[in-house]
């Protein structure tokens, strides 16, 4: 057993210390403000990145993008927006941030991302209901794996809806070899701590024109007006990123391509290894228009399959709130909730975090969440199933060959013949 723990997604700053530089540049030139050269650099190395002509504003985090996003395409009080109910909790919430209301569409079965046939019944669902049309539609990269933005643009277009694609955990995914953030109105990027680059946090705009990217400009400063003096139109955000993160941006961005290459690197290897493994499927692309960044790579588990500790799995709370509580809620005393995965994968979480591994559940579905108990929602069943099942894999660029060697073997430990 090696003496670290090996986790999900730690980031990883380049070799020659770049992030360091841009910081030190920032102090020595004073730009300790959420504006500035590397501010200005980290945007120019993204629209370069993303291509497509498109114009990208850094942002804070990428919940401030999604919430950016939704305004420029007019949402408002009493609305709704269509979004992927298999997603973490920062593709929804900014839509209650604006007295809006989510409208859960579930998953296809093999992308696990938003089923577009049960997309256009929502709308029109939405449409006989309401007699309006939801204001904008949200698809999830979720663990970058691209959704089918074809069928999305193309229902989207039938219907004149904007399309906001959640690029935030597929950062350098693409469908048919274009980046994904740049089919939809606009793409929503993150680079929090455990994302594909980090900033340590911060997220991005990717805005269709330069009109659109004045505006949200605009609104991620304030909404100030060309006055000597504060003037005020409208309500604005403090949303713009840091000129010191934005450096460790600006040195993200020289090892993008190598990360995404060591993800899809890892995820080869537990394709390969788990292959002969019965009760074991990795989640891959389905096809090859789908070019997975594979920011975290997933398997499921057969419900038949018996795991080492299942019969004692949620005997006992969870300690804080990291790592694996996620999808247990332990709050008021319940050691279950009524959607949770499976007990075998409870206890292979276990098993694998005795060993120094992190593990955690799929996210639980956002029509599942008892916060959203009252949201519509339209599904199929498909997510509900796949978080009984399914787990995430350390995959991060800090897993060595030797640390995969050993989570496999783990795994393979904890199952009882
Ligand atoms: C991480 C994430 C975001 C943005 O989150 P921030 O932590 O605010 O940068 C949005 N959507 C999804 C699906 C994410 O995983």
């Amino acid at each position: 057993m090696p003496n670290k723990r090996i986790y999900l997604c730690l980031a990883h700053m380049s070799e020659a210390g770049l992030e360091q530089k841009y910081i030190k540049e920032a102090f020595d030139t004073n730009w300790v403000v959420p504006l500035g050269p590397n501010v200005n650099g980290f945007e120019a190395d993204l629209e370069q990145f993303v291509g497509e002509n498109k114009r990208v504003v850094a942002l804070c985090s990428g919940t401030a993008a999604v919430h950016l996003a939704l305004i420029a395409c007019g949402v408002g009080p009493g609305d709704e927006v269509i979004v992927q109910s298999f997603t973490f909790c920062a593709s929804s919430h900014p839509i209650t941030y604006l007295g809006a209301i989510p409208v859960f569409v579930d998953s296809e079965k093999d992308s696990w991302n938003m089923d577009p046939d049960l997309m256009e019944e929502a709308i029109k669902g939405r449409i006989a209901k309401t007699g309006k049309k939801p204001k904008a539609i949200v698809p999830v990269a979720l663990y970058g794996m691209p959704y089918n933005i074809d069928r999305i643009m193309e229902i989207a277009a039938k219907y004149d809806i904007p399309v906001v694609e959640d690029a935030a955990e597929g950062f350098g995914s693409r469908w048919r070899e274009q980046v994904l953030g740049t089919f939809g109105v606009y793409g929503i990027l993150s680079f929090n701590g455990n994302k594909m680059i980090t900033t340590s946090g911060g997220g991005a705009l990717v805005c269709p024109d330069a009109q659109a990217w004045q505006k949200i400009m605009w609104l991620a400063t304030q909404a100030r007006e060309a006055y000597p003096y504060y003037q005020h139109e409208a309500i604005g955000y403090n949303y713009r990123l840091s000129n010191i993160c934005a450096g460790i941006g600006r040195g993200q961005m020289t090892v993008v391509d190598d990360h995404i290459r060591h993800h899809k690197h890892v995820q080869k290897f537990y394709e390969e290894t788990f292959a002969d493994v019965p009760g074991i499927t990795v989640h891959g692309n389905p096809d090859d228009r789908f070019d997975s960044n594979f920011w975290l790579c997933t398997i499921l588990l057969d419900e038949q399959l018996r795991v080492k500790g299942q019969e004692s799995a949620y005997s006992t709370a969870v300690q804080g709130a990291v790592g694996g509580a996620a999808g247990v809620v332990h709050g008021g005393g319940t050691l279950h909730t009524d959607c949770e995965p499976n007990a075998n994968v409870e206890a292979m979480r276990v098993w694998l975090d005795q060993k120094g591994i992190e593990a955690r559940p799929l996210w639980k579905p956002m029509h599942k969440q008892p916060v959203y108990k009252n949201a519509p929602a339209y599904v199929n069943g498909v997510s509900e199933s796949l978080f009984k099942v399914g787990m995430c894999l350390p995959s991060g660029p800090m897993v060595t060959d030797e640390d995969l060697t050993y989570i496999v073997e783990s795994i393979k430990e904890a199952v009882m013949r």
